[in-house]
């Protein structure tokens, strides 16, 4: 069996650069497409399991990382952006021509990862950022269709990629929702 994972990634990791200055982050459509400025490099970059996350036709995880909002700004094209659901604790703004979500932003203040914008790297224009570190939510690939029996081969590429393969989030980033439930606990 030959396991994709996700293109960007299926042929070996592309590490970054290490003084990724920032890019121009670009959707699918040919005509009028939505551009999004993002200064500096990402943090967290990880494929991802979940189902809200976007991917490319054909990919088992998304890739996705983090920037700070401050540094995203809707460049061009941005009337063609929608909230997928305002509801969710993860605004992704798509676009409404192809799909595709250009970022995500959290408004709820008291959340841990306020403050941090979701973008999907395979998107710059640019080559060299942060290179994805590991895989979140595994198992939940299941929900989007993936047989049980084919886990131990996708845990196993994923290894083989150095792309740790957890359930949930990484030990560092599940440590920060956990220290953000004690802090507010404490006050
Ligand atoms: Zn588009
Ligand atoms: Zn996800």
């Amino acid at each position: 069996m030959t396991v994709h994972i996700h293109p960007s990634v299926d042929g070996g990791i592309k590490q970054g650069s290490g003084h990724f200055a920032g890019g121009t982050l670009v959707c699918k459509c040919s005509d009028k497409p939505v551009k999004v400025g993002v200064k500096g490099d990402v943090a967290h970059n990880h494929a991802c399991g979940c189902t809200k996350c976007w991917k490319p036709s054909g990919a088992t995880f998304s890739v996705v990382a983090v920037v700070p909002r401050e540094n995203v700004t809707v460049l061009q094209n941005g009337d063609k952006l929608r909230i997928v659901d305002q509801a969710a604790t993860i605004q992704r703004h798509a676009c409404t021509g192809c799909g595709t979500h250009m970022f995500g932003r959290i408004e709820n203040k008291g959340h841990a990862f306020y403050g941090l914008d979701f973008i999907h790297p395979e998107l710059f224009e640019e080559s060299g950022s942060a290179a994805p570190g590991f895989a979140a939510f595994v198992s939940s690939v299941i929900e989007s269709g993936v047989k049980p029996s084919d886990m131990t081969a996708i845990r196993s590429r994923l290894k083989e990629l150095g792309l740790e393969p957890y359930d949930c989030l990484s030990p560092a980033l599940m440590d920060v929702l956990a220290n953000h439930v004690a802090t507010a606990k404490a006050a």
